[in-house]
């Protein structure tokens, strides 16, 4: 036998491993284009776009609707991927199952069936692989689903994976792409997910890297593992500082390649922890983990004699070093020139911030991949920090909505007494003409 065929299952959840199914009768109903005229009294009808078969009983524009962002979201996977899917999904996914006709639902595949009753989802993936080789020679998948949550376009990034690669990867990476994929849309690639997965992430004590990516985890465990995984996988893929790894580390994955998780981020666990940490502390719905990526490489001389140093922060982005480090016991003046707004219709304010201190300049210090809490300076005074290590500056403005600010701040830096004073501000506002005091409004962290 020149090859062997090889059967692979995932689902959402429940888990089905093991199991030896055949998706081809299924995969040939659903290549029976029906027209709406022909749908059968109980509603359920074929549709069909270029990459999508979908039997179901949804009305027929919700069906259309589907297709449409499965179509979506299949162009952004190709582009990810940079790989064309070569034939056709076949999905059966359904609203209400009762209102399938009995002969229809009896030629269902029981597992697929017992994943929809379960309210979940079911892709069955079938591989040819070249004996020798292990190349896949071919593949068919045919996806099961309910027709809410986004189970549908979850299980389709599993159908194209077998389709495309033969196969899914581990646990953490196949069931993480898929969520991602469940919330795919054109809309850009900020933090977007179900309220209850949102909820769940604010409410929880971040669960460890190592357990997350544990290889003995099987698909189908609990939608609570599905958001840990997710939330790994959106971190990747979106912070610039891991997302060039994580495009060849999926690759590999799905080429069945001997690479690892640990393999290729262990040497940056600790900057990988810390961001991760930093995300959930953060998250929100319209949350950038590539606007709050962390600049690992700066340099953070002590801030010492007369030297004044300039830092440049943009509005749009997360914390952003100064470029020096200070010490918890010493005073340091800062003068802050520029303005920046922090939304696209709004005044353009200096680093002393408008309402509420929206738009002020703040600081925090990192030190040994610690945060200390964040403080208030402003447009020109002197500040004592809270503990020794590296200075950190952003614009104030809550953690989701940094996409839409604009302009940056020089702020120059020294320590205080040495040297000559720094300059008042250019765009001083009125009546402040001695250094000010940081005051006491709450920072958001
Ligand atoms: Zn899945």
């Amino acid at each position: 036998m020149p090859y062997l065929v090889r059967m692979l299952f995932w689902g959402l959840l429940v888990c089905f491993a093991g199991l030896m199914l055949s998706p081809e009768p299924l995969l040939a109903q659903a290549k029976t284009k029906r027209s709406k005229k022909d749908a059968a009294p109980s509603g359920v009808a074929d549709y069909q776009s270029k990459n999508f078969m979908v039997r179901t009983d949804l009305p027929p524009d919700e069906a259309k609707d589907l297709l449409k962002r499965l179509e979506t979201m299949l162009g952004l996977i190709e582009k990810y991927f940079e790989h064309k899917l070569n034939s056709p999904i076949g999905m059966i996914v359904v609203k209400d199952l009762k209102a399938w006709p009995r002969e229809v639902v009896s030629q269902f595949d029981r597992n697929g069936l017992r994943s929809i009753e379960d309210g979940g989802g079911l892709t069955i993936g079938q591989t040819l692989q070249s004996n020798a080789t292990g190349q896949v020679l071919d593949a068919k998948a045919v996806v099961y689903a309910v027709a809410d949550r986004g189970t549908p376009q979850h299980e389709a990034v599993h159908a194209y994976c077998v389709l495309s690669f033969g196969r899914t990867g581990p646990t953490w990476y196949s069931e993480g792409m898929a969520e991602i994929g469940q919330y795919w849309t054109d809309k850009g690639q900020g933090v977007h997910c179900h309220d209850i997965v949102m909820k769940f992430l604010k409410s929880q004590d971040p669960k460890e890297l190592t357990e997350i990516v544990d290889v003995a985890d099987s698909t189908g465990d609990s939608w609570e593992n599905y958001a840990w995984r997710w939330v790994l996988c959106h971190m990747l893929a979106n912070n610039p500082n891991y997302a060039p790894r994580f495009k060849p580390l999926g690759l590999g994955l799905l080429n069945g390649k001997d690479v690892t998780f640990q393999s290729v981020y262990g040497a940056m666990a600790k900057e990988i922890n810390f961001e991760y940490q930093f995300f959930l502390r953060h998250i929100d719905q319209g949350f950038r983990a590539d606007l709050c990526a962390w600049d690992w490489k700066a340099k953070y001389p002590p801030c010492k004699g007369s030297t004044a140093f300039t830092a440049k922060v943009d509005a749009n982005k997360g914390w952003q070093p100064s470029r020096i480090s200070v010490e918890a016991d010493q005073s340091y003046d800062f003068s802050s020139s520029g303005t920046w707004k922090t939304s696209s219709a709004g005044q353009a304010v200096d680093a002393e911030g408008g309402d509420e201190g929206v738009g002020r300049l703040v600081g925090i210090i990192f030190d040994d991949y610690k945060l200390s809490e964040p403080f208030n300076l402003g447009a020109y005074g002197s500040f004592k920090p809270p503990q020794s290590g590296n200075l950190m500056l952003r614009c104030e403005d809550k953690w989701n909505e940094l996409a839409d600010n604009s302009g940056k701040l020089q702020v120059r830096l020294k320590l205080t007494g040495k040297g000559n004073p720094l300059p008042m501000p250019e765009t001083k506002p009125s009546g402040r003409e001695t250094p000010a005091k940081s005051s006491k409004t709450p920072v958001n962290q």
